[in-house]
């Protein structure tokens, strides 16, 4: 078999993406390799591919034990047989699986780079054939990096070790210039092929909001999470005791949600991230102790709470989300208050014994860097993607149009004169006070401490009594990002004065800040589609079936859903609607093998949902051209007096059909497709309806009072999946919808309960 062959037979794609084809060649010809890739690009794949062609055995060395497992069961899902040797696993397990592996049973065996120092394992590679040694994680053999593994280390001592030396191929998500050099030269890659693919993740969507105060930014989370029913979603806080509070906050709510934190027993995180891995439970709020051995693909948000400690954290944490390159959203809310958070987490961090007094300084500085770096991230008004790729070396001009900043509106203000007043304050008092000192004066505050230490008798003293606490604030934000004003690193940080300061006195530098005037107004122009935009109201509809199908599936097989396949597959077998193994074939991400095992439960649920009639979802064009409404400024969908006197409440259809009729009516170029997630979470809300899971089949009730209102409840059954109910809406339910859309006029927020 050619490589193309293994990627459709195993993995069920039909071609490479960036970067996969030259790593796989090259390691096939025998040369090492280091390839740099932001998550979700199919790291994976480059090393899975030869490992399934080169005649021995691949050691895969990896620094989490649930990534291992996760990895190897994927695989095995796929049909390749592989194994992993941890601390998991009994002396016995591990004896019986070196011994299979010798015999030949494993093409790829992961390991704990631990491990790799035991006679036992030591014994067992230098009598069989490892034909690749694969470092995944690799940043972590750098002490720049922010996972030093002092264990990854010594991989290169095994590796000279054995009896003949492997192809030795390395990868990473992260890493900056000096972690890259480290892994080049303490794995002792020889003539490598090193091989850097953009940093970008392009069905990405960056948001930084800003909140004040710990009761704002719960709202702003619960009100995402609210807005997001049944998307999987991670919410990272700084502390665990931020982690119980959203988390209590979300079940009070109603929001089934999991937690994960280092106060919780082994066994309390292993049930919360079981749940979650396996959609049980929608979402998880998490400290960053969540997440690194985390595989899930179907992410659709990443929420930081608090600002994380640096952009690599945030960076990786976020990119958690969209693994299977379908739109998914990342939104830091940030507040001033994160900054001395992160400030005492770092100062209390663990101290690595192993390393001198002079390596620990080192590594703090580098920590107050970092912390500084993703500061200025929550601060910028510029593109928050080009600051990220930026940071990473990776500099790109103009705007990405496709994230937080980029889609609010500004207006510029000018704030010299304010940022005179700041500068000439701190110059008065001697550079010896912080912000809050420093803000009270200048606002004339009748503070005794002031008075105590004679600042009232300043010049400066209530110099800026009519400007706004906030705008205050901001000039000062936008004098430290500009570096006028270097705040020092102690815990109560003292505002100091850069020689440059002089430039702003003088009136020769202008300051101007950003101010947002309706965030949001702006259509968005995401330039990766949403599942909503490619799929109609019925459509998505089938993506929900299909979601349950495969959580049954997945639980037979005892593995997490997103190992069946991804959300990706599911939404391009709501376009293709595949009827047979040919077409089932063709959807990205079944292969041969995926076919054998789970293709007819599929085949047969789209079939029977469809009534082996694919116009029933591809009642609009809307498939092969997708509704680009974000990017083409359409109107919401909107009933006009016109437009309703064209309707017909005739018979009792069910609500994708009455969706599907108003959609009809609409003019396609100029109004966005209403969706049935509109009308559904409003009866919900409003007690017409109700849903209830039982053995994951998810199902749609009416209640008495929707009874009345002239919603009917269908029941059939399948052979497949037993009883499911379908909702009938009479005339007199039809009507009732179409007030209420006229009622909410303008239906912005509505629209945003996408399923
Ligand atoms: P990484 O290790 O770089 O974070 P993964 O190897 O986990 O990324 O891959 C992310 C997702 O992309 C997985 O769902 C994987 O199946 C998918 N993928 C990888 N390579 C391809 C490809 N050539 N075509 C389509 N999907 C791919």
């Amino acid at each position: 078999m050619n490589k193309y062959e293994v990627l459709k037979k195993y993995f069920g794609y039909e071609t490479l993406r960036e970067g996969q084809d030259e790593l796989t060649e090259s390691i096939l010809n025998g040369q090492d390799v280091l390839g740099i890739m932001p998550t979700g690009a199919g790291k994976s794949l480059c090393y899975q591919i030869p490992a399934l062609m080169l005649p021995g055995i691949t050691i895969v060395v990896s620094p989490l034990i649930s990534l291992m497992s996760d990895q190897v069961k994927a695989l095995n899902q796929a049909g390749i047989h592989a194994a992993y040797i941890n601390s998991s696993l009994s002396e016995n397990q591990v004896q019986k699986a070196l011994y299979n592996a010798k015999n030949g049973q494993y093409k790829i065996v992961y390991v704990a780079p631990e491990r790799l120092e035991t006679d036992r394992f030591l014994d067992f590679a230098c009598t069989s054939t490892i034909s690749m040694v694969t470092v995944d994680e690799a940043h972590c053999v750098s002490q720049w990096g922010q996972d030093f593994r002092p264990s990854y280390v010594r991989i290169t001592n095994f590796i000279e070790r054995l009896p003949r030396r492997p192809v030795v191929s390395a990868f990473t998500a992260t890493a900056t210039q000096r972690v890259k050099e480290d892994i080049l030269c303490i794995l002792k890659l020889t003539a490598p092929k090193v091989l850097i693919t953009g940093f970008d993740r392009k069905n990405l969507f960056f948001k930084v909001e800003p909140v004040k105060g710990g009761t704002a930014r719960l709202t702003m989370l619960l009100d995402y999470v609210k807005n997001h029913p049944c998307e999987s979603g991670i919410i990272y806080c700084a502390t665990r005791k931020n982690v119980e509070t959203v988390w209590e906050n979300l079940n009070r709510e109603g929001i089934r949600a999991g937690k994960y934190h280092a106060g919780l027993t082994q066994e309390e995180r292993r049930k919360f991230q079981n749940d979650f891995i396996y959609d049980e439970t929608p979402v998880i709020v998490a400290t960053n102790a969540f997440g690194m051995g985390i595989d899930k693909s179907n992410v659709r948000y990443v929420l930081h709470a608090n600002m994380p400690q640096s952009l690599e954290n945030y960076y990786q944490e976020a990119g958690r989300a969209g693994r299977d390159g379908e739109y998914a959203e990342c939104i830091l809310y940030y507040s001033p208050q994160d900054i001395m958070i992160n400030r005492t987490l770092i100062e209390n961090k663990g101290n690595n014994d192993q390393l001198t007094y002079e390596e620990l300084k080192l590594l703090h500085e580098n920590d107050e860097m970092r912390l500084n770096k993703i500061t200025y991230y929550c601060r910028t008004h510029e593109c928050l993607r080009h600051y990220i790729l930026h940071y990473f070396g990776e500099p790109k001009s103009g705007r990405c149009e496709n994230c937080g900043n980029c889609q609010a509106n500004y207006t510029l203000l000018d704030v010299t004169a304010i940022c005179q007043n700041i500068i000439q304050a701190i110059r008065e008092q001697n550079q010896r006070y912080g912000r809050t000192v420093v803000l009270n004066t200048i606002q004339g505050r009748n503070l005794s401490k002031l008075k105590q230490l004679g600042l009232d008798q300043l010049q400066s003293y209530g110099i800026c009594r009519d400007v706004e606490n906030a705008l205050l604030s901001a000039s000062i934000d936008e004098l430290e990002l500009e570096e006028y004003i270097i705040p020092t690193k102690d815990k109560y940080a003292i505002l100091k004065l850069s020689s440059t300061c002089g430039e702003i006195l003088s009136g020769q530098k202008q300051i101007q800040i950003k101010q947002i005037s309706g965030r949001d107004k702006k259509e968005e122009t995401t330039s990766h589609l949403k599942r909503s935009d490619l799929l109609t109201g019925r459509g998505l509809d089938l993506f929900e079936h299909l979601r349950t199908v495969r959580l049954n599936l997945a639980r037979e097989a005892a593995v997490a859903p997103y190992m069946i396949c991804s959300d990706k597959t599911l939404t391009d077998m709501c376009i293709k609607l595949p009827f047979t193994k040919k077409e089932l074939l063709q959807v990205s991400g079944i292969g041969e093998n995926k076919y054998e095992r789970f293709g007819e439960a599929f085949i047969a649920a789209i079939y029977e949902f469809t009534n082996g009639r694919k116009e029933i979802v591809h009642y609009q064009e809307a498939q092969s051209e997708p509704i680009k409404s974000k990017r083409t400024g359409k109107q919401e969908f909107h009933i006009t007096d016109e437009l309703e006197k064209q309707l017909l409440y005739e018979g009792t259809p069910t609500i994708s059909e009455f969706v599907a009729k108003l959609n009809h009516l609409r003019d396609e170029k100029t109004t966005k497709a209403l969706k049935t997630t509109v009308f559904t979470t409003m009866l919900r809300e409003r007690g017409y309806i109700e849903t209830e899971i039982v053995e994951d089949v998810r199902y749609s009730y009416v209640t008495p009072k929707g009874e009345l209102l002239g919603i009917s409840e269908d029941i059939r059954f399948s052979d497949r999946i037993g009883k499911y109910i379908i909702l009938h809406y009479n005339e007199n339910a039809q009507r009732f919808l179409v007030e209420w859309l006229k009622e909410c006029g303008n239906l912005i927020d509505k629209q945003s309960f996408n399923v």
